[in-house]
């Protein structure tokens, strides 16, 4: 029951192959974490997937569908990064609209679905900050937003927490953690952290060298006898 699924995809750097030859499957609903050391090719592999790098060998299917060849914005992948990439002179609710002010809808329902998922990520009241009048937390939960209010088939997460201190990462997982459950997006987690990785996932891809090391539950991969 493979919703998205990678065959065989090799994925180069010019004539540096980064990832060669990478086999995944992710069923529908799944909150994955990519785990794995900087430079093994989780980024590279999160570019592929979102259509940002077309891959030298293999496919990409999602949901039934060949993707490989189809333009970023038509995937119905969402991406949310590190650097959380708003727009500074727009307002939360115009970045959080900002995807679906692109779309020919009724102005009513984009600013009912925008309503609806800034309450959804805990922002209700913050409609009219500027993100530099919010907290690193809170844009955070606004880049979130933004992506969400798409309702992306996948959402792919690069490493979001990493900017955040100690404190707002732990709040943040359980952010992910309940934002997953309410919507049942299938989720691709990337991290270095395997604490954080442990902590969120249903199962964990370990990378290594452009490599898949190995796939597993928490417990499979770390609870062996
Ligand atoms: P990770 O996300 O796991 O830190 P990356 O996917 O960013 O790893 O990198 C995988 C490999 O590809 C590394 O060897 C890195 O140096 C190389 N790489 C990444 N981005 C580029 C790029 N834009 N040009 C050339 N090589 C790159
Ligand atoms: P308008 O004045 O027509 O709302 P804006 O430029 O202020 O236009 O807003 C751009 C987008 O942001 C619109 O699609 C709007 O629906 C959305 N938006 C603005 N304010 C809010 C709000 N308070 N709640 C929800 N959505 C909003």
């Amino acid at each position: 029951d493979a919703y998205l699924n990678l065959s065989d995809l090799t994925l180069s750097y010019g004539r540096s192959v980064a990832v060669p030859n990478l086999n995944l499957s992710i069923a529908k609903g799944e909150f994955i974490a990519l785990l794995g050391p900087s430079g093994c090719g989780k980024s590279t592999t999160m570019r592929a997937v979102a259509g940002l790098l077309q891959p030298t060998g293999g496919q990409i299917h999602l949901d039934g569908q060949d993707i490989t060849r189809t333009p970023a914005n038509k995937r119905g992948i969402g991406l949310v990064f590190q650097s959380y990439a708003l727009f500074p002179h727009l307002t939360a609710a115009q970045n959080a609209a900002f995807g679906l002010s692109l779309q020919k809808l009724p102005a009513a329902e984009i600013r009912a679905r925008t309503e609806a998922i800034l309450a959804k990520v805990g922002l209700s009241g913050f409609e009219a900050r500027k993100p530099a009048e919010m907290s690193g937390g809170q844009q955070q939960r606004l880049a979130l937003a933004r992506s969400l209010v798409m309702e992306p088939k996948v959402l792919l997460l690069d490493e979001p927490l990493s900017n955040l201190d100690a404190k707002l990462r732990l709040e943040m997982r359980s952010e992910l953690q309940r934002v997953h459950r309410d919507t049942g997006v299938t989720m691709v987690f990337v991290t270095h952290d395997q604490t954080e990785a442990l902590a969120m996932a249903d199962r964990i891809v370990l990378m290594n060298d452009g490599r898949i090391e190995q796939i597993g539950t928490p417990s499979e991969l770390y609870n062996r006898p």
